[in-house]
């Protein structure tokens, strides 16, 4: 909170640089306390490691081999590596990893190594895969064909079985959705494995995009089929949304085998060349193990039951005052109609096509659920807001 009330009047610049500096923080500080539309949490306080911030850190290469680089965190980044491997079911020494500049970065990693593996693969990712996946699609010039969604998010598993049987005869590259960015809707790896099995398709490839879910589901009772040992062949999971950081960051993972046929020497910083960025932050990998180690398994554990809670809780008070919300099973993700776009805005609601979403991370609060509600109960009275009625 110290650091938040800044002044910034010891910076060495002029008094209205000072204040512009001032001014944003202050605008940062209002603007998070209404911010239920995106996935990313605000309960960290990594201010005992800002002493690192004062130097040339880098993770550039590979984290499991000596760098000529010293000025890094190497060893705490495969310590937070071994922590995800053992969350996700790995093979014992089976796996290898890096941590990213989050989610989308895992993701390109990810098909990067089906392409790499299967250079003719079809890439198969359904219309509600994350915006960047296409972008990434064209960076690769990886073949693709993008499979149709069911309303609830999820994959059409029809339109998958018959679009796979037209390309019997290439190698297939499932980019699975485990929580789809809008309604948080996972695809049933199950399904995928068997519609694959029926048409005797036996080259293929699966990435995770678990962004989102990646830290939610080892935390559950009865989590649906998404780590190694459901046969993912890689994953991707963002640190900065559930874990919480101030820099974007994620965790990417691969199936060690698949790892060996991109790794290459790279002799200038004596290291081998097997990420996507060359200099990496080194502060990031810092942030996650100092997570891990403060909150432990357990930690997690009660965060997350906790976010459950009050997804409950959310979907519950917006179905009392008439409006329709649902969300699906182990999601943080309340879906609910578009409606009262200013208090959408305020709210920084993210919405697409007729739906909105409030996801509820380790800071969000009931009572910041009950003044949103308050506020969009005004907003539809005030308005006589014609896209909410029809829900109403
Ligand atoms: C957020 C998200 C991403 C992208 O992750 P970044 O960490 O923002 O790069 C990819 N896929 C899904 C499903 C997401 O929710």
């Amino acid at each position: 909170m110290a650091v938040q009330q800044g002044s910034f009047e010891d910076c060495c610049l002029s008094e209205s640089h000072n204040k512009r500096l001032k001014t944003l923080l202050d605008s940062i500080h209002i603007e998070a306390d209404r911010f239920l539309g995106y996935p990313v949490s605000q309960q960290f306080d990594y201010s005992c490691l800002f002493p690192f911030l004062t130097y040339p850190m880098n993770n550039v290469g590979d984290p499991y081999t000596q760098s000529n680089y010293h000025l890094n965190s190497h060893s705490f980044e495969r310590e937070v590596l071994a922590f995800f491997s053992k969350l996700l079911n790995a093979p014992d020494d089976g796996v290898w990893g890096y941590v990213t500049n989050g989610g989308t970065e895992g993701n390109m990693y990810g098909i990067y190594l089906g392409r790499e593996i299967f250079p003719n693969g079809m890439v198969y990712y359904s219309e509600d895969t994350h915006y960047s996946v296409p972008k990434i699609l064209r960076i690769l010039s990886a073949r693709n064909i993008m499979i149709k969604s069911q309303p609830n998010g999820e994959m059409d598993y029809q339109d998958f079985a018959e679009t796979i049987s037209i390309f019997r005869d290439v190698p297939a590259i499932i980019f699975a959705n485990i929580g789809t960015t809008m309604t948080g809707a996972m695809d049933n790896l199950t399904k995928i494995k068997e519609i694959l099995k029926q048409r005797a398709i036996t080259n293929y490839y699966i990435h995770a995009d678990a962004a989102l879910a990646g830290m939610i589901l080892p935390f559950v009772d009865h989590p649906q089929p998404f780590d190694f040992s459901s046969g993912i062949d890689s994953i991707s999971i963002s640190g900065h949304k559930m874990i919480g950081s101030p820099i974007p960051c994620g965790v990417a993972l691969a199936r060690k085998n698949h790892v060996a046929r991109i790794a290459r020497a790279v002799e200038y910083v004596g290291t081998l060349d097997t990420t996507i960025s060359g200099s990496r932050n080194a502060i990031s990998p810092l942030f996650l193990w100092y997570a891990i180690h403060q909150k432990g398994k357990l930690g997690f554990r009660s965060m997350i039951q906790n976010c459950i809670s009050v997804a409950n809780y959310t979907v519950d008070r917006l179905n009392q005052v008439g409006i329709k919300a649902w969300r699906h099973k182990n999601s943080v993700t309340v879906i609910f109609p578009k409606m009262s776009e200013k208090v959408l805005k305020k709210w920084q609601i993210a919405v697409h096509r007729d739906i909105a979403h409030i996801i509820t991370m380790p800071n969000t609060s009931k009572t910041q659920i009950n003044a949103f509600i308050d506020d969009l109960i005004q907003g539809i009275e005030e308005n006589d807001d014609v896209t909410g009625k029809q829900y109403v």
